[in-house]
Formats: structure tokens, C-alpha cells, sequence
């Protein structure tokens, strides 16, 4: 069967950056279709597990700083169109070794960056002594050397709201969107892209997003498809003993706490969202490349225990080891750790936009936006160049 229906663009996978770009799509009017193997919001790709941590000044680079500014602004308008609460501004607290000028990987100086971005934007910050932190945040087993970054306009996102209320929005705006449905092929031809599905439909377009994800490999030529990397990753949920920090711990701040120059030393959390029942925890996996459609996705007793004993045991107080809830999910990762949005590297009708690593989420309505600016008027109003597929290939 083939859709002959005529679409500006389709949209390939309905996740974090595929539902923005959809909904962006249909309220400029665009005739578009999103396609997921799927139902989003699902448990199975990158975004989900009730929480995203976001900030504006981003230490990663201030090449993306324009995306998460843009993003708050864009979720700020759906909120009020649509009366779901999507980010919450409770503060995000960077907890840090002075910058030393050792050398801690991807970490180095990464509070330094912080810092410098908030200045270069104008983000509202404060640098915190540890006795500022003892007093504030009474919560944080800190030690005497350590110091903070806070950022009052940073918090949390809830990435199953807004990638409902973006579907939903761009449903109501005429978009078309086709759930458990896997797209098996993509192609380019003159005047527009084809995409089949394992159905044996055809859907054509005039142009399409590409944005499957930890799949995304799949739609690119053999050899480069190693530059995309999925990696399992845990969320941790652990139960609160001290009804004491019960308030610190639900009116806190989302934190992020890099306590050592080792990969495995860090973690980053989220304020008690049960009213000091529990926390949810995470940490960061490099080593653990896996098959998206085929891995373990089950959270082992042994792997939550070994990480609150290596990280948490002390540093969140009140935290216990009593596992309340855990969930997988993937990173897919460059091999600079940096975002991939470009054109196809062989359909320049094709915008690709990568999974992006561990921190995407925050950046994903904006990206979404850029993606179809760049797709229908060939000008994203956001700088892409730190971002092209060409870097990866020199
Ligand atoms: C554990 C974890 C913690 C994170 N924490 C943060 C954080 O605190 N802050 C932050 O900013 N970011 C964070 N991130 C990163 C962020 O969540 C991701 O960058 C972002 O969610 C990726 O979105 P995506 O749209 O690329 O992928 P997804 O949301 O997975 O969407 C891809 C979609 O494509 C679909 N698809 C794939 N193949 C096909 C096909 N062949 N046909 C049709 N559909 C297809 C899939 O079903 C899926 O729905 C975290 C990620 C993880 C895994």
C-alpha cells in the first residue's frame, strides 16, 4: 500500500527530539506524519523514568546553550497551552571538587565551564562555599573541600509529559502519527524521500527527520554507523530513612556530583518527588555497548547495591541501600560525546538528529524546532556547526 496523501515532511521516531519535531512541524502548518516503532511515550528507547535534569549554563559547551534556553521557553508556552506540568525550576546544584587542574576525563574543569557559560549567557548563578552548602542543603554529605555551583532556574523535566503533550498538540494540529510502526527503509529519489514499513506500507514526503534514536545507526551506511554507540544505563530508585530531611530532601534541587577523578566517580539525582519516601539515582555507563533491540533490561540487586556503596553511602544522607524501584535505559554516544544534528550523509532531503549522549533531553524542544527550520527552509535559527556529522569523519 503506498500513502500517497503528500506530506511536507515525516518524522522517524516520536521520542524526545521526534515528538518536538512534530509538533513544531504542525504548528507551522506543515502537512507531516511521525512514525514509531512504538508508542511513545515507552520505556524502551532513551526517555523515560519520570525525570530529566536540566540547566542553562552547560558545562559540555556553550555551543548548546542556545538549545536548552530555547527549550524552557518552548515548554513554558505548552504548559500554558495545555495546562501539563512539564519543568519544574527547582534549582540544579553541581557538586565539585575545587578545580584543581587535575585531570578527571570528560569532567575536567567541568565546573569551571559551568561557571564561565553562566557568565558568557547571563544565567543566574551563585558559587557556594562548603559552609553555604552545610547550611543550605543539609541533605549533602559534603566534604570539606568540596564546593558548589547553583543554578535557581535549573530543575527537572518530566519526559513522558512532554512528549504527550507534543504528540497531542501536533495531533490536534492536523499532524498524522502512525504508532507500532517500524520503519525498515529509507530512500531518496527525485522530489522527495520514500520510507517503508515492515507492514509493507510506503509513506512518501518532501523531506524527513530522522530521529530513531538508539536505532538511528540502522539508517546509515555501514561504516558509519560505529559513531553511534547505545550503552545500557540504570536508574536507581532507593528508599529515605531520615523523616528529618524529609523537606530538604522533596524542596531540593536536582544535583549532579562528580566525587572522584575516576569514570565510575559520579552521579546525579533528583529531589524526593514521594515526599521523602525515596530518591531516584543515577550513574554513567561507557562500558556497557549493547544492541538496542536486544539486551538485559532487567537492574540486578548486585549492580544497585554496588553503586550505592561506591557513590551514595554517605553523600545523600538518609539514603538507605532498600531498592524501591530500578529501570534501564539507553545513551547512544559519539565518539566525541557530542550531538550529532546534520544532513543524511547521503540524503540531503534527511536531517539527522543524534540520540545525544547523556544530556539530550533538556535540549530536545529546541532541537526539534531547529531540525525543521533546517529541513523546510534550509536555516536553523540556532548555530548547528559545532554539531555536523563531519567532524566524526575527518
Ligand atoms: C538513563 C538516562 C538518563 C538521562 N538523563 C538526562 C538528563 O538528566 N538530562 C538530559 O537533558 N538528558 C538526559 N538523558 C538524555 C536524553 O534522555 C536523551 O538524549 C533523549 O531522551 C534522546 O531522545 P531521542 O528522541 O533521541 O530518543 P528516543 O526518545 O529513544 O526516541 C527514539 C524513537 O525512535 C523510535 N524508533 C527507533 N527506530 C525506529 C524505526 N525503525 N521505526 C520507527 N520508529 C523507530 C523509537 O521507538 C523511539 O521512540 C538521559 C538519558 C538516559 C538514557
Amino acid at each position: 500500500m503506498t500513502d500517497r496523501s503528500g506530506y511536507d515532511l515525516m518524522v522517524i521516531g516520536l521520542g524526545a527530539m521526534g515528538s518536538a519535531a512534530l509538533y513544531q512541524a504542525a504548528r507551522r502548518g506543515l502537512r507531516v506524519i511521525g512514525l514509531d516503532r512504538h508508542a511513545p511515550p515507552h520505556t524502551l528507547g532513551s526517555t523515560h523514568g519520570e525525570t530529566r535534569i536540566t540547566r542553562q549554563a552547560i558545562g559540555e559547551g556553550t555551543a548548546y546553550v542556545p538549545f536548552v534556553l530555547r527549550s524552557h521557553a518552548i515548554w513554558d508556552e505548552l504548559e500554558s497551552q495545555t495546562g501539563t506540568r512539564i519543568l519544574t525550576r527547582c534549582g540544579a546544584l553541581l557538586l565539585s571538587q575545587p578545580d584543581d587542574g587535575a585531570d578527571r576525563g570528560i569532567r575536567t574543569g567541568f565546573l569551571q565551564r559551568t561557571r564561565l557559560a553562566a557568565e558568557t549567557f547571563g544565567i543566574a548563578h551563585e558559587i557556594l562555599s562548603h559552609d553555604d552548602l552545610r547550611h543550605r542543603f543539609p541533605q549533602f554529605g559534603t566534604a570539606a573541600e568540596d564546593v558548589g555551583y547553583y543554578e535557581p532556574g535549573g530543575g527537572w523535566v518530566s519526559p513522558e509529559a512532554a512528549i504527550t503533550a507534543q504528540l497531542a498538540e501536533a495531533a490536534r494540529m492536523g499532524a498524522a502519527i502512525r504508532t507500532d510502526t517500524v520503519v525498515t527503509g529509507l530512500s531518496q529519489h527525485a522530489g522527495g524521500v520514500t520510507a517503508t514499513t515492515a507492514d509493507g506500507a510506503t509513506i512518501r514526503a518532501d523531506r524527513a527527520i530522522l530521529s530513531a534514536g538508539a536505532w538511528v545507526a540502522d539508517f546509515l551506511p555501514h561504516d558509519l554507523r560505529p559513531l553511534f554507540q547505545p550503552h545500557r544505563q540504570m536508574l536507581h530508585w532507593f528508599a529515605l530513612d531520615r523523616p528529618d530531611l524529609s523537606r530538604a530532601w522533596t524542596d531540593g534541587p536536582v544535583y549532579m556530583w562528580p566525587h572522584g577523578d575516576g569514570q565510575d566517580d559520579f552521579f546525579y539525582g533528583f529531589p524526593s518527588l514521594d515526599g521523602g519516601g525515596s530518591l531516584k539515582v543515577a550513574n554513567e555507563q561507557y562500558n556497557a555497548l549493547v544492541d538496542p533491540n536486544d539486551f538485559n533490561r532487567v537492574v540486578g540487586a548486585g549492580e544497585s547495591r554496588a553503586f550505592y556503596d561506591h557513590s551514595l553511602a554517605g553523600r545523600l544522607l538518609g539514603l538507605t541501600p532498600r531498592v524501591t524501584k530500578a529501570a534501564t535505559c539507553l545513551y547512544t554516544v559519539t565518539p566525541d560525546s557530542a550531538f550529532v544534528i546534520d544532513s543524511h550523509p547521503t540524503m540531503d532531503l534527511v536531517q539527522l538528529v543524534s540520540p545525544c549522549s547523556g544530556h539530550g533531553f533538556k535540549h530536545s524542544a529546541a532541537i526539534g524546532e531547529c531540525a525543521v527550520l533546517r529541513a523546510v527552509e534550509g536555516a536553523s535559527p540556532i548555530d548547528l556547526s559545532a554539531f555536523s556529522l563531519g567532524r566524526l569523519t575527518v
